[in-house]
């Protein structure tokens, strides 16, 4: 399954179409005046189709994968406006139709030398209506764009999720492991979209590198850190929460645990994994160490490559968890 924003069609912003069909007024002929009014209105209806073609590419909102219908909630703010805004839509679309194709029934009826102002008046009421329903749509199509933005993500495909504090080296892992090459630098939050990678091991495997998950609470976490969240609680996969034990941490142990316990906490097979222990800051290591006492946890260099057998080895004991389908994996 790919994104399913990719394929929504656009909508035109209402002032636009609008103008559009007036510049296009005096291109419309007929072989009688009222044939000629008609015809003006009866194009103005066909444009206004463009609307009905966005919303039956729009997906349906009870039909979305959770992973997407949570990725249009963080997008959009609310699900209900998003919901209040497509029947708008709908609604304005059809009034408007409706509106052109009775005064189209007028000016049959009318003597010629009224039948121009028949059309003027009946495009000028439809454009109004149309009007009236320009927030929705240019919200609408706003959200549309952003999503549709985002590197498709196959919430059926067995996937491993690459969480924890920002700048622990998450980044670095996914460039190491997967096919993508996210940007790496020395600084946090330079992940601002979830990245999306493949590992082909016989089975193709999907790897995330997520934004940096801060320890507050839902509420007050931004939209990069709900993007992670929801990869998390969402797809069919496992995470692999990396800690940073180095000099260079910017987050000490109780702030990484806390972390940490809450991602334990959202029910995927965790993967624990030290980072930067080639630059180990001893007291880091050992309060964390103790903390996690009955845990296993795996040491690596993310950047230096050291513990990256060990580290793939325990993926695929996990991975199989979650998709026993996938059986014996081949090397990658
Ligand atoms: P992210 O924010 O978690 O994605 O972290 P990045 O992958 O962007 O890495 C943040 C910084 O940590 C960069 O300067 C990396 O070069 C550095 N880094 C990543 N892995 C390691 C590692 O294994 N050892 C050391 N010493 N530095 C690392």
């Amino acid at each position: 399954m790919l994104n399913p924003f990719e394929g929504v069609t656009l909508p035109p912003d209402p002032e636009e179409l609008i103008r559009r069909e007036l510049r296009r007024l005096r291109d419309v002929q007929g072989v009688t005046v009222k044939d000629r009014e008609i015809r003006r209105l009866i194009h103005f209806r066909d444009a206004l189709q463009t609307y009905n073609r966005f919303l039956n590419s729009f997906p349906k909102l009870d039909r979305l994968h959770p992973f997407y219908l949570t990725s249009l909630e963080i997008t959009a703010g609310s699900l209900d406006k998003v919901k209040r805004c497509l029947a708008q839509v709908r609604r304005k679309v059809n009034v408007a139709s409706r509106l052109l194709e009775n005064y189209v029934e007028q000016i049959k009826r009318s003597p010629e030398a009224r039948a121009n102002t028949l059309m003027r008046t009946g495009f000028g009421r439809a454009a109004s209506v149309l009007r009236d329903g320009r927030e929705c749509i240019t919200w609408l199509a706003e959200v549309t764009r952003e999503l549709s933005k985002a590197k498709s993500v196959d919430p059926d495909l067995p996937t491993i999720i690459i969480a924890g504090p920002p700048n622990v080296g998450k980044s670095t892992l996914v460039s190491k492991i997967s096919s993508a090459k996210p940007r790496i630098a020395s600084f946090p939050f330079t992940t601002k979209e979830v990245h999306v990678g493949h590992m082909n091991c016989g089975v193709k495997i999907q790897v995330l590198d997520t934004p940096g998950i801060l320890d507050r609470p839902d509420s007050e976490r931004n939209v990069i850190e709900r993007k992670a969240v929801n990869a998390i609680r969402n797809l069919r996969g496992i995470v692999i929460f990396m800690f940073d034990v180095s000099n260079s941490s910017l987050y000490d142990a109780g702030e990484q645990l806390s972390i940490y316990r809450e991602v334990t906490g959202m029910g995927r097979p965790v993967v624990t994994v030290f980072n930067k222990v080639d630059d180990v800051n001893q007291e880091l290591f050992d309060a964390l160490a103790q903390k996690l006492n009955q845990e296993r946890v795996l040491k690596l260099s993310a950047e230096k490559g050291e513990g990256m057998v060990e580290l793939k080895r325990e993926i695929f004991i996990r991975l199989k968890e979650v998709s026993p389908d996938i059986s014996d994996l081949l090397d990658c």
